[in-house]
C-alpha cells in the first residue's frame, strides 16, 4: 500500500498543477488500496491568506479528490497529525535539537549584512559553494561562544552541518525520471529560520518521515534542491521515500511551448474550472490523458469504463513537460457529458448556479421538465448532437427558452433584408401550427420558400444565384433566430415543441 500526500502552501491560488500531482497522489494511494493525506504547509505567516485553506479543501473537494487523512472543512482526520505545519513545531523543534546533540546542526548567527558580505566575497573568489567550509562563518564556534551569543539575545538559523564533499555524486531512482545521479549536498542549508519555523526542506523531510509517506509526488522545481533531502534523511537514518517529480504543465502560445503562468493563463487556476462550471468527470479524463501516455488507447478500448478501472502508471508519464491544451479539454467534455445521464447533468448544473450563478436557480428549478427535454435533445441518435461543454456555456445555450434570458444574438443570412424576413416570417406564422408533425411543419417551410422565390436545394442557387433569393435552408435559418435567437441549435421543430405555441408565435410577432 502506497501513502501519499498532497501538500499546498495556502497562499490563496490554487492551480492545476496542484490538481495534476493530487491525480497522481489519489491514484497511486487508491489504486494500492493506501492512504492519500492532505498537508497544509502554512508555515510562512507572509504568504499565507485568510481563507486559502477553505479554498483548498472545496476545490478538492468540487474535482472529487478524496482524502483518507488530514486537513478538513472542520479541522483534521487522522492519527499522524498535526497536519497543519503550524501546529508542528514542537516535532520540529524536537527533531532539530537531536541533530544539535549528535553534531549535525549548529546556530548561525550571521546577520543578512554578514551573509551578503560572504557572498561578495565568493563572487569576487568565483567559488559557488554557498555556506559552507571556509565561508561558514559559525560552523566551528566553541560552546562558550554559542553561549555568550544566545546570553546577548543574537537571533540565529539553526543550520545543518553538511559532511558533503563538492565532488561527490549520489545516485537516486525517481520513479518518473529513472535513474538520477546528482551531486552531494555541499551547503550548510537552513533547517530553522530565526524565528523557529523550519525550512521546506526540514519540514518536508519530518513530516513525510512521520506521515510514513511512501512516495512524494511534487513539481520539478525541487529536483534541484533534493541532495539536501537526500542528506537529510540519511542523517536522520531514516528512509528515504520514493520520489516522482512531475514536469510542469505546458502550453503552445503562438506556436512556443511555455510553462503556464499565474500571470497570463487564467486556466491555470482552479477556479477557472470551476466558474465555468466543467464536470469534475471531463477534467479528470482529460488530466488522464497527458497524465498517462497510454490512457488514450485504454479509453477507446474501454469506452465505458469508470477512469478507476485504468491502471495509472508513473513510468507512463511524460517528464518533458505535459503538453495542457484547453481546446482537448473541451472536446473531451463533450464526450463525457453525453455519457452522463441527462438527470444528473441537470443536478450538476443546478449545483452549480447555486453557486455561481443565483439568478438562475429559480427559472431552472421551475422550469426542470423543459430543462430535461432541452439537454436531452439528439443524445440517443446514431450522431449524437455533440454541443454542451460547461455549465456556463450549457445554461447560454438553453437561455432561449427562458424570456427573460433569450437575446436575439445572431444576424439573418446575408442575401436576407430585414423587410423580406418579415415576409417570411408572416406567412410561416400564418401558417404555423403548432400541433403539426416534423414533416408537415417541415413541407410548409418549403412551401413558403418555393412561393418565395427560394431554391430547394442550395446547390441549385449556387448553380443560378440570379434566379434566386436564397434557398430553403436561408428561409428556416430566419425562423430560427426569430424563434431562439441563434442561427445554429437543435432541431427547431422539437425545440418549438418543448417552448410551447405561445412562446412560438409571441416572439415571431414582436419581431412582425
Ligand atoms: N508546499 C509545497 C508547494 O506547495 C509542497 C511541495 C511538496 O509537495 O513537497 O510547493
Amino acid at each position: 500500500a502506497k501513502v501519499t500526500r498532497l501538500a499546498p502552501s495556502p497562499t490563496g491560488f490554487i492551480h492545476l498543477g496542484n490538481l495534476y500531482g493530487a491525480f497522481v497522489d489519489e491514484r497511486l494511494a487508491h489504486q494500492s488500496n493506501g492512504i492519500f493525506i492532505l498537508r497544509i504547509e502554512d508555515t510562512d505567516e507572509k504568504r499565507k491568506v485568510e481563507g486559502a485553506v477553505k479554498l483548498i479543501i472545496s476545490s478538492l473537494a468540487y474535482f472529487n479528490l478524496m482524502f483518507d487523512e488530514g486537513a478538513s472543512i472542520d479541522g483534521e482526520v487522522g492519527n499522524y497529525g498535526p497536519y497543519f505545519q503550524s501546529n508542528r513545531g514542537e516535532i520540529y523543534q524536537t527533531v532539530a535539537k537531536y541533530l544539535v546533540e549528535i553534531g549535525r546542526a549548529y546556530p548561525c548567527f550571521c546577520t543578512e549584512e554578514e551573509l551578503g558580505e560572504i557572498r561578495k566575497q565568493q563572487i569576487a573568489a568565483n567559488v559557488n559553494t554557498g555556506y559552507y567550509g571556509k565561508w561558514a562563518r559559525d560552523r566551528d564556534l566553541s560552546l562558550e561562544e554559542v553561549q555568550a551569543n544566545l546570553q546577548n539575545n543574537i537571533s540565529f538559523v539553526l543550520r545543518l552541518r553538511s559532511m558533503g564533499n563538492e565532488d561527490s555524486t549520489f545516485e537516486i531512482d525517481d520513479a518518473i525520471r529513472g535513474q538520477l545521479s546528482l551531486p552531494v549536498n555541499y551547503q550548510d542549508v537552513v533547517i530553522l529560520k530565526t524565528n523557529g519555523i523550519p525550512t521546506y526542506h526540514f519540514a518536508h523531510v519530518v513530516d513525510d518521515h512521520l506521515m510514513r509517506v511512501t512516495h512524494v509526488v511534487r513539481g520539478e522545481e525541487w529536483l534541484s534542491t533534493l541532495p539536501i533531502h537526500y542528506e537529510l534523511f540519511k542523517t536522520l537514518g531514516w528512509e528515504l521515500p520514493v520520489y516522482c517529480h512531475t514536469a510542469h504543465l505546458m502550453k503552445i502560445d503562438n506556436g512556443v511551448k511555455r510553462k503556464l503562468s499565474k500571470r497570463k493563463d487564467p486556466e491555470l487556476g482552479l477556479e477557472y474550472y470551476m466558474k465555468l462550471g466543467y464536470h469534475p468527470a471531463a477534467v479528470r479524463e482529460y488530466l488522464l490523458t497527458i497524465l498517462n501516455s497510454n490512457f488514450e488507447e485504454w479509453r477507446i478500448k474501454n469506452p465505458d469504463s469508470s477512469t478507476d478501472a485504468f491502471q495509472f502508471a508513473l513510468n507512463k508519464m511524460s517528464n518533458s513537460g505535459a503538453l495542457f491544451d484547453l481546446d482537448k479539454l473541451n472536446d473531451i467534455s463533450k464526450n463525457v457529458l453525453l455519457k452522463i445521464p441527462v438527470e444528473e447533468i441537470y443536478d450538476f448544473l443546478l449545483k452549480w448556479a447555486e453557486e455561481y450563478k443565483k439568478d438562475i436557480v429559480n427559472p431552472l428549478t421551475y422550469h426542470k421538465d423543459a430543462v430535461l427535454k432541452l439537454l436531452s435533445i439528439g443524445r440517443d441518435s446514431a450522431k449524437p448532437r455533440k454541443d454542451l461543454i460547461y455549465c456556463e456555456q450549457i445554461f447560454d445555450f438553453i437561455s432561449y427558452f427562458f424570456d427573460d434570458y433569450f437575446q436575439i444574438v445572431d444576424k439573418y443570412p446575408k442575401n436576407i433584408e430585414d423587410e423580406e424576413a418579415k415576409k417570411l416570417l408572416k406567412a410561416y406564422l400564418d401558417t404555423y401550427n403548432h400541433s403539426d408533425d416534423q414533416n408537415q411543419w417541415f413541407d410548409k417551410i418549403r412551401a413558403i420558400a418555393a412561393v418565395n422565390g427560394y431554391a430547394e436545394k442550395p446547390k441549385d442557387y449556387k448553380k443560378n444565384p440570379q434566379m434566386y433569393k436564397g434557398h430553403v435552408g436561408d428561409v428556416s435559418t430566419v425562423i430560427r433566430i426569430a424563434v431562439i435567437g441563434r442561427s445554429s441549435s437543435p432541431d427547431v421543430w422539437e425545440l418549438q415543441q418543448i417552448m410551447g405555441e405561445e412562446k412560438v408565435r409571441r416572439r415571431i410577432q414582436n419581431l412582425l
